[in-house]
């Protein structure tokens, strides 16, 4: 064998940032890296935020962020923070401010106080000579109310100014950059130099996040190494605009997985557009599905499942593969305090002898149902071992029963 160079199995180590409190929850530092999401309510609509906010959090979204794009959206968000106390969804609320932010906080304290954080797109701040003035004044709210700030670029809103003056000065070069460079150079010193003025206003520097989002995959892993290696702030990951379905969920996923692999991002959110009448909670699963996938974190039992081929004739095994992630995802939520450790259990479904057996073996517990032509028999497999082999009409129920019994024995909490 030649020339085979030695990959890392596992991801490299997270770079340390600055940790940021964000109502409790650590962002940056060596923390892992946490989930969040947002809602698409009216804000302004108390009774849906909140119940959407309960929803993103059962699902298991650290974090919460709502638009406050005008006085009665500033107004609700106390509201919304005291039905979810009501409620014990004790999730931190970010507020996304677009324009008027210094005008909506001076408004309603109420806001700025039951918020955890404030996000600022610097290129939305104001126009002019207003936008410093106004990017000051929601930096003195951050300090005078204690709270940390997201400092949020975006490739959809980049500070035009900033843009101008980098564009007029590539041009003098002797040998220019092309445009798109020029851009993303552009939006990641619209987010630093944001933040350097922030911490030279009086924030401290654990109390800043970062962002520079872009739609194109390539373009975000650009921005993002560059951005880590040019700062230490916490950063938070997302492709913006990701799109819908599994279009979305391919995008997100390979631009935050190849930065992630790198030890870059402290937060992350899967921006996908829902399908017509699907969960806002698709994002908070996609999102900790790849951080589970990718052995940074475990957030519920992975199944692994075979995608099935001519040797299966029925669609039994597919159904027995959902019923099983399903089962386990709702338990989670309790077996997280009553049986910890749980989340970290491996499951496998499969249709046939080929590989069922042996993929069975690899996980904690697993099933190989029979393929055609096989003995209608399905062998259950618990750490390595053939324990027992169902028949008939009811080997789901057995099967969940068995997990669940696994569950209890290996994964109990000590009293
Ligand atoms: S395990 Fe069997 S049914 Fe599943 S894909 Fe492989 S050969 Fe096909």
């Amino acid at each position: 064998m030649k020339n085979i160079e030695a990959r890392p199995a596992v991801p490299a180590p997270r770079r340390v940032t600055h940790a940021v409190d964000i109502g409790g929850v650590i962002v940056g530092g060596d923390r892992p890296v946490v989930v969040q999401s947002m809602t698409n309510t009216d804000t302004a609509d108390v009774a849906s935020s909140a119940k959407q906010v309960a929803e993103l959090w059962r699902a298991g979204s650290e974090l919460v962020r709502l638009t406050v794009n005008n006085p009665e959206a500033a107004a609700a968000i106390p509201r919304i923070r005291e039905k979810l106390d009501m409620m014990g969804v004790d999730v931190p609320l970010i507020g996304d401010f677009h324009y008027n932010g210094h005008q909506l906080l001076e408004r309603e304290p109420a806001c700025a106080e039951a918020l955890a954080k404030y996000r600022i797109n610097p290129g939305n701040v104001g126009f002019g000579k207003k936008k410093d003035v106004q990017f000051a004044q929601l930096i003195e709210f951050a300090i005078r109310y204690g709270k940390p700030v997201r400092i949020g670029a975006n490739w959809g809103s980049l500070d035009q100014a900033l843009a101008a003056q980098l564009m007029d000065e590539n041009s003098r070069l002797p040998e220019p950059h092309d445009a798109a460079q020029v851009l993303r150079e552009a939006l990641i010193r619209s987010a630093l130099d944001s933040a350097e003025r922030a911490v030279e206003l009086g924030l401290p520097r654990e109390r800043i996040v970062l962002s520079a989002k872009v739609s194109g995959v390539q373009e975000l892993i650009a921005v993002y190494r560059d951005l880590s290696r040019r700062s230490q702030f916490a950063l938070h990951l997302g492709l913006t605009e990701a799109g819908i379905g599994s279009k979305g969920i391919v995008a997100s996923s390979a631009a935050l997985a190849v930065l992630l692999q790198e030890g870059i991002g402290d937060t992350i959110r899967i921006s996908l557009t829902p399908e017509p009448g699907a969960s806002r909670t698709q994002e908070v699963v996609v999102a900790q599905e790849l951080l589970q996938t990718t052995g940074l974190r475990a957030f519920t039992p992975m199944v692994t499942a075979c995608p099935g081929c001519g040797r299966t004739t029925s669609e039994f095994f597919q159904e027995l593969a959902k019923v099983v992630q399903n089962h386990v995802r709702a338990k989670m939520p309790e077996w997280k305090y009553s049986h910890p450790g749980a989340e970290n259990m491996t499951l496998a479904v499969m249709g046939c002898v080929v590989n069922g057996p042996g993929e069975s073996r690899h996980a904690n517990i697993g099933i190989s149902l029979p393929g055609t032509g096989e003995a209608p028999a399905a062998p259950v497999f618990v750490d390595g071992e053939k324990t027992v082999t169902l028949r008939g009409e009811n080997i789901a129920q057995e099967f969940i029963a068995l997990v669940d019994d696994y569950v209890e024995k290996k994964y109990a909490a000590k009293a």
